[in-house]
């Protein structure tokens, strides 16, 4: 179980009966429940699987680090997924996920949404193609990136997956840089609205 169990209760009226992951383990959100920044990713991997909790692998590592680099932490903040549950092969494409999305975890996510917005939660990162997607994000993320967007109220900086920087190479790269100047413009956002 993750730090933060009460968390259970943030997708509260999502049913998880008939859907195709709900055997898996359910990867809830975790977090402040003082207002932060939301980092929205895509769903489960295997560690995060294992220990109920959200970026907990390499890609967690990677964001840990880039967090850090800017003065933030994941704690101050929250952490969640599109998906509460490892999709096979980790395949966020694969029937089985898609259709957890649409009929179950979708409305979970809005739902999710909601509960923060009252936590005085003001600003979204979703982290690449498929978060920015569950947001109405479409494009490719050298589109999206780099520009303020919306949703139901929220400021939405959408930027890389952890997963892309690491397949580029990681700390010290272009793409790295890149990924720091729009977590950078999140904090500047959320600054804004607190002082
Ligand atoms: N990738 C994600 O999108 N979410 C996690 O929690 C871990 C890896």
């Amino acid at each position: 179980m993750g730090l933060f169990t009460e968390n259970v209760l943030v997708r509260k009226t999502v049913k998880c009966e008939g859907c195709p992951l709900n055997t898996q383990t359910k990867v809830w959100g975790t977090g402040s429940y003082n207002g932060g920044i939301i980092f929205l990713g895509e769903a489960p991997g295997e560690k995060e699987d294992l220990q109920g909790e959200p970026f907990v692998g390499k890609s967690g590592k990677i964001l840990n680090r880039a967090l850090s680099e800017i003065g933030l932490n994941r704690y101050d903040n929250w952490l969640t997924n599109v998906i509460n549950c490892r999709p096979p092969s980790n395949n966020f494409n694969s029937v089985e996920a898609q259709t957890a999305l649409k009929r179950h975890c979708n409305r979970g996510l809005y739902e999710e949404l909601d509960f923060l917005r009252e936590k005085s939660y003001k600003v979204v990162v979703p982290l690449g193609k498929n978060a920015c997607n569950a947001l109405d994000l479409f494009g490719t993320m050298g589109e999206l990136r780099g520009t303020l967007h919306e949703f139901y109220k929220f400021i939405v900086v959408p930027t890389y997956h952890p997963s892309y920087i690491l397949r580029k190479g990681g700390v010290g790269t272009v793409e790295w840089y890149y990924w720091l100047e729009d977590l950078k413009n999140a904090r500047s956002e959320y600054l804004l609205d607190v002082i």
